[in-house]
């Protein structure tokens, strides 16, 4: 299949799940994850319409943003090492990754550096398995009170991954908890602003976290593809 064809399948499974939703399909934001993929693919894709581009290494995404960089809005979706901070900021507008304090704290310093604001998610591990990194979802709302004081973070959402499963629909309670845990966070009013993402969902599930209210969903290999297919 070729790139165009995969994101018209992938829009056309997005369109169904919302209509099983009862959701908009415009409330779906896909973020095109090329961490598999060559510079030359990431121009493919920053060509055919899709504007968001997630990475999750640094080291990785260096040459892609350095030519690439203005024509597509980046996400940095993989763990976030405290001294790669000083890399990203002022290149990938969004981290989906944000998950301790002292990674809070060095993007509060290095995003006021450049007097900039810069938008995460908050990464819970909702599924609890060791294996994954994020909050406890029993410790948010206190992490979203003490950074409350950072006025260069902006947190606008949650954000989860979860476990592999063969049967998509084994993944339903790991997206319903994290909607529901935003629900009750904005509810006890943790945050100025209400949170309105969620980043979940990827090429093995994004249909039912679709369903499950996703914002945003973090696709590679089913839309982008892997460079050994091209
Ligand atoms: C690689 C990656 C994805 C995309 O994975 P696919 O299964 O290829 O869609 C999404 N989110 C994160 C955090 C990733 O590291």
């Amino acid at each position: 299949m070729s790139l165009e064809e995969r994101i018209k399948e992938v829009n056309k499974r997005i369109e169904q799940a919302c209509l099983r939703s009862g959701r908009s399909a415009e409330e779906v934001n896909i973020v095109a994850v090329t961490k598999y993929v060559s510079t030359a693919m990431v121009d493919k894709v920053l060509g055919s319409g899709l504007k968001h581009v997630g990475e999750n290494r640094w080291q990785n995404a260096q040459e892609k943003w350095d030519t690439l960089g203005d024509r597509g809005t980046w996400h940095f979706i993989g763990h976030l090492q405290t001294n790669k901070v000083k890399d990203v900021i002022g290149k990938f507008e969004y981290i989906h990754s944000l998950d301790r304090l002292s990674l809070a704290k060095e993007l509060e310093k290095s995003a006021a550096s450049h007097g900039l604001v810069i938008k995460t998610f908050l990464q819970v591990n909702i599924s609890g398995e060791d294996t994954k990194y994020g909050l406890a979802p029993e410790e948010a709302a206190s992490f979203l009170k003490e950074i409350q004081s950072f006025p260069h973070i902006q947190v606008i959402g949650l954000m989860t991954m979860a476990p592999f499963e063969e049967q998509m629909e084994n993944t339903r309670a790991v997206f319903r908890g994290l909607r529901e845990l935003r629900d009750e966070l904005n509810r006890t009013g943790v945050t100025k602003e209400p949170l309105t993402e969620l980043s979940m969902g990827m090429s093995n599930d994004f249909e039912v976290a679709v369903e499950e209210g996703a914002t945003w969903i973090r696709l590679g290999s089913i839309l982008v593809g892997k460079e050994e297919e091209e």
